[in-house]
C-alpha cells in the first residue's frame, strides 16, 4: 500500500515537473532514472542490475548501477524484479484508424507499429490525426497495397486496394503513394488458379522496387507459397512478409534470402506453426526476423502480440531472438534503428519495463509494469495486482 501511494505520488511530480525539473546541464527537461535488469534489444547479455537515464526525450546513459550516477534530482523508477527493454515494434498491423487499437498497442508497450496495408482513403487521414500525438504509438504506413486489379487481396477478399496494370504504371501509382508520404512499399503476389486469377509481373514488380529504392524505401512482400517468394525475391524486394503454407517446401530459401539481406515477418499468428524448418535454419544462418502478426487480419486482438510471441517461441526462437526481433532487428526493417529499438545513449526514450524475467519466461513480456513514448510516462501500471 505505501509502495503504491509512493508510485502513486512519483507520477504526480513525473506530471508536475516536466518542463521546470533541471537535470544535468540542460533547463526545462525532466530525468528519469529506470532501475532493473536491462536488456538492451541488440542480443547483447542483460545487465542484472543495471540503470537506464533519461533526459527529456532521449537516453542519455545506460549500464550497470555501479558505474552510472543517478542525478539527485531524478525522479527513481524501481520496483522487485523489473526488466526494462526497448518499446516493442509490430512491424506488421492493419487497422491502425482505430483508436482502440492503437490504444490497446501502447498499453501493451508496442510503441511503434508499421501498418501494411489500409484503404487508399483511409490511411493518410489517420496519419494526419496521429501526428502529433505523443502519447500513441508511432505508426509507419504503406498506404494501400500494391496489386493488379484481379489480384489478391481484391480477390477474393475484397480489400481495397491499389490496382496497377503495367510496369509503367505501376512506376507512376506507387511514385504518387511515396509523394504522399508512405514509408514502406507492400505488394501482395499470390497466385491461386481457383481464388485469385492475377497477379503483379516479374516486370512489375521490379518496377515498383526501381522507384521504392530510388526514394530510399523498402519494399514488402506479401507470399505464402515457395514460387510466390522466389518470384518476389527475383523481383528485388527487401522482406518476406508471412510464412510457408508448406514447411518444408523450399529448402533453397534461407540461403538465398540470407545472401540477397532479405529480411522475413513470419506473421506465426496468422500460419501454420506445426514445424518451420525454413524460419530456423534462416535464424541460425543469420536471418533478421522481424515481429510482426498481421494484427486486423482475422481480427487478432491485440496489444503485446503475445499469439505471435509464443507462436515464435513453440517454433523454436529462443526468447533473446524474439527480443531481438521485436526490437533492433523491427527498428532496422523500419528503418528505424538509428532512433529506437535498442537502449543506447543518444536513442529516443520509446520504453517497455516489464515484471519478471522474459528470458526465463517469455510471458513476463505480458506484464507491463511502465511504459514510456519519447520519455513520457504513458502507462503505469505499478498499482495493479
Ligand atoms: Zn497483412
Amino acid at each position: 500500500m505505501r509502495k503504491q501511494a509512493f508510485w502513486r505520488a512519483g507520477l504526480a511530480i513525473v506530471l508536475l515537473l516536466i518542463g521546470v525539473v533541471v537535470c544535468g546541464q540542460s533547463e526545462e527537461m525532466s530525468c528519469i532514472a529506470l532501475l532493473g535488469r536491462v536488456i538492451d534489444g541488440t542480443g547483447s547479455d542483460p545487465i542484472e542490475d543495471g540503470v537506464v537515464l533519461i533526459e527529456g526525450e532521449h537516453i542519455i546513459a545506460v549500464g550497470d548501477r555501479q558505474s552510472i550516477a543517478i542525478p539527485t534530482d531524478a525522479i527513481t523508477f524501481e520496483t522487485d524484479n523489473a526488466t526494462i527493454l526497448p518499446g516493442f515494434i509490430n512491424t506488421h498491423v492493419h487497422n491502425s484508424a482505430s483508436w482502440w487499437m492503437v490504444n490497446q498497442w501502447i498499453l501493451g508497450g508496442v510503441t511503434t507499429v508499421r501498418d501494411l496495408g489500409a484503404p487508399p482513403d483511409e490511411w493518410q487521414v489517420a496519419a494526419a490525426r496521429y501526428a502529433n500525438e505523443r502519447t500513441y504509438p508511432t505508426v509507419l504506413w504503406a498506404g494501400p497495397i500494391v496489386t493488379v486489379p484481379n489480384g489478391y487481396p481484391i480477390v477474393p477478399n475484397g480489400f481495397e486496394s491499389l490496382a496497377v496494370e503495367s510496369p509503367s504504371d505501376a512506376q507512376a501509382k506507387v511514385a504518387q503513394l511515396i509523394e504522399d508520404g508512405i514509408d514502406v512499399v507492400k505488394i501482395a503476389i499470390q497466385h491461386d488458379e481457383d481464388t485469385v486469377p492475377g497477379c503483379l509481373s516479374l516486370e512489375e514488380i521490379q518496377a515498383i522496387v526501381n522507384v521504392a529504392h530510388e526514394a530510399g524505401l523498402r519494399v514488402t512482400a506479401h507470399a505464402t507459397v515457395s514460387w510466390d517468394i522466389r518470384l518476389a525475391l527475383d523481383g528485388g524486394v527487401d522482406e518476406i512478409a508471412h510464412y510457408l503454407d508448406a514447411p518444408g517446401s523450399a529448402p533453397w530459401l534461407p540461403e538465398r534470402m540470407v545472401k540477397d539481406h532479405i529480411a522475413w515477418i513470419p506473421t506465426l499468428a496468422v500460419g501454420n506453426t506445426r514445424t518451420a524448418p525454413e524460419l530456423i535454419e534462416f535464424i541460425r544462418l543469420g536471418g533478421i526476423v522481424a515481429l510482426g502478426d498481421d494484427a486486423g487480419y482475422l481480427e487478432l486482438v491485440d496489444g503485446m502480440p503475445m499469439w505471435e510471441i509464443r507462436a515464435m517461441r513453440r517454433v523454436g526462437m529462443t526468447p533473446m531472438e524474439i527480443i531481438v526481433a521485436s526490437t533492433f532487428n523491427a527498428a532496422w526493417v523500419c528503418q528505424i534503428d538509428h532512433a529506437v529499438g535498442s537502449l543506447a545513449e543518444g536513442m529516443i526514450a520509446d520504453i517497455l519495463v516489464v515484471r519478471g524475467n522474459p528470458l526465463d519466461t517469455i510471458d513476463a513480456l505480458n506484464r507491463t509494469l511502465w511504459v514510456l513514448k519519447r520519455g513520457l510516462l504513458v502507462v503505469d501500471n505499478v498499482g495493479e495486482p
